[in-house]
């Protein structure tokens, strides 16, 4: 008897200031790898581990859905910015599993230099229980020799679709070396974000005088 594929849903977090290629393109090839049925990007209102963002959140929020604006698979999902309080993933995947139920595989994203943070997170273990990690390579970070969360790790896929939380995989993605510091700082140097993030993201940018 075969069993029936959970519905499969990605959860990509982060600061996003701003959202670039980095972060999409990497969770478009996550989306076709693992046929995931949608990723829900989710913007921090107040990161934990790292200073407050310097662009205001609603702001961050609008580049988010200008970038995500032709895919069908990304989905906007705003339910950090309804808490006062720090964003802490546990909150958030909890939040979810009660909305979508225990009969879908959670997908919590990340690149490489999270996940080597992660056992740093508040209640890492109960984030385990209530979804899967999936770990994306980013340029410049190579995995842990001795990685404390081995016994997590499967990389045969079928055991990931067949169960809705509790192992961490690896994913190939494509490899951009982008990241929201350079872009930040490019912008300091009035160099252009052009071919870096998309063009609508740019655009707004540009016209609000971000990030100067
Ligand atoms: P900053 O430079 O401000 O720290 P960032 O570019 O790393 O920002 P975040 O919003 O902190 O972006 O990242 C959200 C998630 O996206 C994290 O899990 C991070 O590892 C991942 N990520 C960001 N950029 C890349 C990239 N170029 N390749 C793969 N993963 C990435």
């Amino acid at each position: 008897m075969s069993s029936a594929r959970l519905r499969c849903i990605g959860l990509l977090g982060g600061t996003f200031s701003p959202i670039h290629f980095g972060h999409l393109r990497p969770a478009l090839d996550i989306v076709e790898q693992l046929d995931l049925d949608e990723v829900r990007i989710i913007p921090a209102k107040l990161p934990p581990l790292r200073d407050k963002p310097c662009v205001d959140a609603a702001h961050r929020l609008t580049m988010v859905k200008l970038a995500i604006q032709s895919e069908p698979h990304f989905v906007l999902d705003s339910r950090e910015f309804q808490r006062t309080d720090t964003s802490y993933t546990v909150d958030t995947v909890l939040s979810l599993r009660k909305e979508l139920g225990e009969s879908v595989s959670l997908y919590w994203i990340m690149g490489m230099d999270a996940y080597q943070n992660f056992t740093r997170w508040h209640q890492w273990q109960t984030i385990l229980k209530l979804c899967h990690l999936v770990v994306a390579q980013r340029p410049n970070y190579s995995p842990a020799k001795n990685d404390p969360l081995k016994i997590y790790h499967r990389q045969n896929q079928a055991d990931l679709l067949q169960t809705p939380a509790g192992y961490i995989h690896f994913v190939n993605v494509t490899q951009l070396d982008i990241s929201a510091t350079m872009l930040r700082q490019y912008r300091k140097e009035n160099r252009s974000l052009r071919y870096l993030l998309p063009n609508a993201v740019n655009n707004y940018i540009n016209e609000n005088d971000l990030y100067r």
